[in-house]
């Protein structure tokens, strides 16, 4: 018989009971005892909340500070000017980024994240520098986190002619092709998405679009990706970030939209930004488009001092500002986070994060330790991590003795 894993007394969902785990997947979750096999591995959660892992749709890990410097923020007048910042302030820290993409690829993990959507600056003057470094942080990280890659032009695709060097990111094996703000950074919509479509179509490749522009611009930026979509048979294969706009025109016309973006297929990253409008994530959902919540910066950046690697953390953020009390609606944050439900199911991945928190709410409210992230069942990071994620690595970890009742959480340090 197939040598199994056991994790005894997990909280699934409100459920308690043994998950099974083959190869990486889920067999079977249990609600009765389940006697172990000689083979078998097993462990006791401890009556410890399952969640689903997480996924960061949107972050970047060539943009963080070093977190033992300070640098000062001083007031743009234009996001031309905040790229021209941005760029001063990164050569600053250009010989420890690879440091401080590890240091944050750690820190996601930490928090439960396996799964994430890297955008990776280009331009002719950097040219493929921070790509050859996130190539390797890929491969360095398979195991642990699964990442796609996207070419982005940070400072506009056509502004700072970079086709070229998007071109052979591409060829050297960026997952997406990127792009930024079509009509205020490219000043020419249709040039601009064009081009990124045809070096989609060039590669068969996805596209991913940064779009701050505002109000009825950015909607006719949509509404151009889903004309470009539909012509080049890419449904199911575009994203948009951030689309701002869609927090500042009339909800009708959103939900109008939004009917199309499901049509098509076409997905939507948001950061859930404090500084601006938002996308009306519960409208867009309604109407079928499919949401994905991302931590865009994670730290100190030359955007925000308030960035964080913790996507729960953004979770929590969107329940915040949307103001959901009730558990049901604080619970539907986490289908935006992950696979889209609390409970995984036989067949599913065995991607899961196991907290002291009595149920997903709880877990939203309290922002708890993650004592253990799975990948494929295998411990990947976590507080009781021990630093291996092979076969045996279940064997280390030591299991919960406390009583139950000994919560962390965001406010634990302070009591
Ligand atoms: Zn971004």
């Amino acid at each position: 018989m197939e040598k199994r894993l056991l994790i005894q007394q997990v909280n699934m969902n409100g459920r308690i009971g043994t998950l099974i785990i083959e190869k990486g997947r889920v067999a079977k979750f249990d609600s009765s005892e389940v006697a172990p096999g000689l083979e078998d591995s097993v462990w006791n959660a401890r009556g410890m909340l399952l969640l689903p892992a997480f996924r960061d749709a949107h972050v970047h890990l060539d943009k963080a500070f070093p977190p033992d410097r300070w640098i000062s923020r001083t007031p743009v007048s234009s996001i031309l000017d905040q790229f021209q910042l941005e760029k001063e302030l990164l050569a600053s820290c250009k010989n420890r980024r690879k440091e401080l993409a590890v240091r944050t690829l750690e820190a996601m993990l930490a928090a439960g994240t396996v799964e994430a959507r890297v955008h990776v600056d280009i331009d002719p003057d950097i040219g493929l520098s921070h790509l050859e470094l996130m190539l390797q942080l890929k491969e360095d990280f398979a195991s642990r986190m699964a990442i796609e890659l996207v070419a982005f032009p940070q400072q506009g695709l056509l502004r700072s002619q970079s086709t070229p060097y998007i071109r052979e990111a591409l060829r050297m094996g960026a997952d997406l092709v990127g792009g930024v703000d079509p009509a205020g950074v490219d000043r020419h919509v249709e040039l601009s998405l064009h081009t990124m479509f045809e070096l989609a179509a060039e590669f068969d490749k996805r596209i991913d679009l940064h779009l701050h522009d505002p109000g009825h611009l950015g909607v006719y930026t949509i509404e151009k990706m889903l004309e470009y979509s539909a012509e080049a048979g890419m449904k199911g294969k575009v994203t948009v970030s951030h689309a701002y706009g869609l927090g500042e025109v009339d909800t009708g016309l959103v939900a109008e939209l939004g009917s199309r973006m499901a049509g098509e297929e076409m997905d939507l990253a948001t950061s859930v930004p404090i500084d601006t409008a938002m996308p009306p994530v519960p409208l867009l959902a309604k109407q079928g488009v499919k949401v994905s919540l991302a931590t865009d910066h994670t730290g100190l950046d030359a955007w925000t001092p308030y960035g964080h690697p913790d996507i729960l953390r953004r979770g929590r953020l969107l329940a915040e500002k949307q103001v959901w009390n009730d558990d049901l609606r604080m619970a539907s944050v986490f289908q935006w986070m992950s696979n889209g439900s609390l409970e995984l199911k036989a067949g599913d991945t065995a991607d899961f994060v196991l907290v002291h928190a009595l149920n997903a709410p709880h877990a939203l409210a309290a922002l708890p330790r993650r004592q253990l992230v799975c990948k494929a069942g295998l411990p990947v990071a976590g507080a009781l991590w021990q630093g291996k994620s092979n076969d045996n690595a279940w064997n280390n970890i030591p299991e919960r003795s406390e009583s139950p009742d000994e919560y962390d959480s965001l406010f634990g340090d302070y009591r």
